[in-house]
């Protein structure tokens, strides 16, 4: 785990910047025996985890594999499946692999009554076209979300959330519509820690008390107090994962 040996510092820095939860995101299984045990151990903030296969491993996402995933997504401290999704960007596992793993995960998903975390690169239009076929099935959020127009509507008309990241702040991002044109009950913000440090913390490993810069910068495209969007997404967050606030 990338924060392994300074979780202290890591959480506790995270509850002076305001962060009231954290969702812990899994790639693979070992991902997900680490984010479980975490969520187990930590109270301040708040930590809950996922269970799920990573399009970059999908090559893993055996039959075997899934059995696995499933007894760990049943446990009470996982709060969605995920993260899965489609990268074409990439392509570090088969696309008809991608495609296999991220139905089989959408489908485990349904059958446990949890929404899903997807990863979306370079990939809009397959990926959109799996978030209709299993719409009002499945709710699922975007996460760090770059993808095009057509996906961004596929999503919020399937009922889906949209998550931004720390790219909202790089001075070369061209999605300010994007975010304005989420509506507010659908908006979500993320770290994607320990990627993505945003502005002005690039070159830094990110971490979850960097929260705040994103959350500046889409209330700014959004022409909205940072207060009201962090209360908004909080509320949101404890509405996706079937978490109270
Ligand atoms: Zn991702």
């Amino acid at each position: 785990m990338s924060f392994a040996g300074e979780l202290d510092d890591v959480l506790a820095r995270a509850a002076d910047a305001g962060v009231a939860g954290i969702v812990t995101i899994a790639s693979n299984l070992e991902d997900a025996v680490a984010g479980a045990e975490l969520a187990r151990t930590s109270s301040r903030p708040r930590v809950c985890s996922t269970a799920g296969i990573h399009p970059h491993e999908a090559d893993r996402c055996t039959s075997d594999a899934l059995v696995e995933l499933e007894r760990h997504a049943r446990s009470d401290v996982v709060v969605a499946v995920g993260e899965t999704g489609l990268d074409f960007h990439y392509e570090n596992a088969p696309r008809d692999q991608q495609i296999a793993a991220f139905r089989s995960q959408i489908e485990l998903a349904e059958r446990l009554g949890l929404p899903v975390v997807v990863h979306a690169r370079d990939a809009d239009e397959e990926l959109a076209a799996i978030v209709r076929e299993y719409a009002g099935r499945v709710v699922g959020v975007l996460h760090c979300f770059t993808g095009g127009e057509m996906l961004l509507r596929a999503g919020l008309e399937a009922g889906w959330y949209v998550s931004f990241s720390g790219i909202v702040t790089f001075t070369k991002y061209r999605g300010a519509d994007h975010v304005q044109a989420v509506p507010g009950d659908r908006l979500l913000v993320e770290t994607d820690s320990p990627y993505l440090a945003p502005v002005p913390l690039r070159g830094h490993r990110n971490e979850p008390s960097y929260l705040q810069h994103v959350i500046r910068r889409v209330a700014e495209l959004r022409g909205e107090a940072a207060v009201a969007v962090a209360n908004l997404t909080f509320e949101n967050a404890c509405r996706f994962y079937g978490r109270g606030s």
